[in-house]
């Protein structure tokens, strides 16, 4: 197993520092985030040190999104407010990432709840723009 000693999610995963434990297997840990959004706000977090989403490998990254998936369930199925979900990973800086294990939050919603996700769009592109970035893209991506 790959941690890093200096790591607060390697210390929840070896049972050194404290956590809300909701489930874990050997692939994934979920617990309770210490600072929530919203009550029941959830992060499901690899066992392995990754500190980018780009290297989960990808079994444990599916496993990770079927936990978030479960989890979204039980939040729905419980008395915790939940009348939607946001899944949110912040890759790097500069989206966020301050926690360098990386996590995905499960985070309940319910209208009225205060959490705005505001972006400051410019004008929309016009289609040889958005295919110009498709193409860029397409060529940038490995097989
Ligand atoms: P971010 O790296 O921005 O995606 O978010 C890191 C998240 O980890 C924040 O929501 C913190 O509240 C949460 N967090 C930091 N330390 C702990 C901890 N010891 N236990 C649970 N959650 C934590
Ligand atoms: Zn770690």
């Amino acid at each position: 197993m790959t941690t890093d000693p200096d790591c607060i999610f390697c210390k929840i995963i070896a049972g050194e520092a404290p956590a809300a434990v909701v489930a874990r297997d050997e692939a994934a840990i979920a617990f309770m985030d210490v600072n929530p959004i919203t009550p029941g706000h959830l992060l499901v977090v690899p066992c392995d040190h990754h500190v980018s989403f780009g290297t989960i490998p990808g079994a444990i990254l599916s496993h990770m999104m079927l936990t978030a998936q479960w989890l979204a369930a039980a939040l729905q199925a419980s008395p915790i407010r939940t009348e939607g979900i946001n899944l949110w990973l912040a890759d790097g800086a500069a989206a966020g990432q301050e926690v360098w294990h990386a996590h995905l939050h499960v985070i309940p919603r319910w209208s009225g709840d205060g959490l705005r996700i505001s972006a400051l769009r410019g004008a929309r592109p016009g289609g040889d723009e958005l295919e110009q970035h498709a193409a860029t893209i397409r060529a940038a991506a490995a097989d």
